[in-house]
């Protein structure tokens, strides 16, 4: 038995976790609410998918040798029937399955989103958490470049809507299996040369996944990175036609991008076009959204054979971008508050708040009893235009009296007294 008496030890969140407490999580709202206008602008449809996944589909999907499935990924036994499970580390995979399951793609492509939030087990630090946010967007079933290009161009609408301007494109084109496998052997070549100076990652994966190599931060290695044989010049006709195809859309569109042939990105199943958006606003972790094509996976996962092509965005980076650079308003808790003062006044007040919010207007009644003076500073601090207030004169007479609490609503601070059925109508002239 556990004595009641016993002091609890407190329970804080898991690290790289984070709570998001009313203020800032006000402020994703907001963020959210620009987000799915822009979605809805693009025809794309929301799904959710579960945040829990068998294993397999990850190993399988994102690919072995790669930073999320070696070392990232939330995985662990379920004790009742022993099957492996994972938290999802990023969306796609989730996506593509429950279109093959659903037969999604049976008459037509679809355009799709979720957003929500994904797991990966890393070094927590300022944009690098352990449970993130993305938001995930995939074109299932459209072979491009039209669809590539236009994916680009909605982000950059993004960028406008939400006031960001230094961000900046980057891309590259991964071509086909058959070309990655001719730079491929060209590549190994390159690594044999300089094996001695690979880090342990490089060496490990110097023949199960050269490609990766390139994509290292370890300064003793880029000179070596630098020189090696460019999958961009090994690419096809088709290849070269695509993304030029890509290319011409994001001039027309007046979209600058830079070509950067190391861009590889971090899963293993892109092919042709592969992007990010970068900014120098936020230190190392300066990546704010990256996304390709993947025209094998949905194959690769079981389904009938059709290209796709999709990017996420990282929430907190994008967030911690969007706060840096634009001024936002915290909005207001509500539009009104009620302050009251004696018993019939309070019931009053509950009965004022519904009648307001039939008219549309989001009230906080003042809870509980207090002095004037202490409910008028919480109506201040709530941000509400206007306080609502009921004393014993206002019930007698059947009124309410309104004080504006902004400076800039309505200019005068003095308080005006108008009837009760009156009130919902002079109210909600300051919506907005
Ligand atoms: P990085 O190179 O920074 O590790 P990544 O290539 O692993 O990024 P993706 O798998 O492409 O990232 O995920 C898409 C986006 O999600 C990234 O561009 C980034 O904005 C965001 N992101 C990735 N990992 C994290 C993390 N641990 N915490 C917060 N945001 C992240
Ligand atoms: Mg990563």
């Amino acid at each position: 038995m556990i004595k009641m008496t016993q002091a609890f030890q407190k329970v804080a969140a898991i690290r790289g976790m984070n709570d998001l407490l009313p203020g800032p999580s006000a402020r994703w709202e907001q963020f959210e609410e620009i987000v799915r206008g822009w979605l809805r602008g693009y025809g794309y449809r929301n799904v959710r998918t579960p945040v829990l996944e068998h294993t397999r589909l990850f190993t399988r999907g994102i690919g072995e040798v790669t930073d999320i499935v070696e070392k990232e990924m939330y995985t662990f036994t379920d004790a009742l029937n022993g099957e492996s499970l994972t938290m999802r580390p990023e969306m796609t995979a989730g996506i593509v399955r429950a279109s093959i399951e659903h037969n999604l793609l049976y008459d037509r492509p679809q355009r799709v989103y979720s957003i929500g939030p994904v797991f990966r087990h890393e070094r927590p630090q300022r944009g690098r958490y352990r449970q993130f946010h993305q938001i995930d967007v995939e074109a299932l079933g459209f072979a491009g470049p039209d669809v590539d290009a236009e994916l680009i161009v909605m982000l950059a609408r993004l960028w406008k809507l939400l006031g960001l301007t230094d961000v900046r494109l980057e891309l590259n084109s991964l071509g086909q299996p058959a070309e990655r496998a001719a730079h491929r052997a060209a590549l190994i070549a390159h690594l044999e040369k300089h094996v001695d100076i690979l880090d342990e990652d490089g060496k490990r994966r110097l023949y199960t996944n050269p490609l990766r190599v390139l994509d290292t931060k370890n300064p003793a290695m880029q000179e070596m990175a630098d020189s090696a044989p460019r999958l961009f010049d090994f690419l096809g006709e088709e290849s070269r036609a695509h993304f030029d195809g890509v290319c011409q859309r994001l001039t027309d569109a007046g979209i600058e991008y830079r070509l950067n042939p190391r861009l590889v990105r971090g899963l293993d199943y892109y092919n042709l076009t592969v992007f990010e958006w970068v900014t120098d606003r936020l230190g190392s972790q300066g990546t704010v959204c990256g996304g390709g094509r993947y025209d094998g996976l949905i194959e690769l996962l079981g389904g009938k054979a059709a290209p796709a092509v999709g990017f996420a965005i990282g929430m907190e980076r994008l967030l911690d971008l969007w706060e840096q650079s634009v001024q936002v308003d915290a909005p207001a808790e509500c539009d009104v508050y009620v302050v009251h003062q004696g018993e019939d006044a309070q019931r009053l007040a509950a009965r004022v708040g519904e009648d307001l919010r039939d008219a549309g207007l989001s009230v906080v009644v003042h809870a509980g009893a207090a002095s004037f003076k202490s409910q008028f500073k919480r109506a201040d601090a709530s941000g509400a235009r206007v306080a609502v207030i009921l004393g014993a004169d206002e019930v007698a007479s059947q009124t309410a009296s309104i004080k504006f609490l902004r400076a800039d609503a309505q200019g005068d601070a003095a308080q005006q007294q108008v009837p009760l059925a009156g009130l919902a109508d002079v109210l909600k002239n300051l919506k907005g």
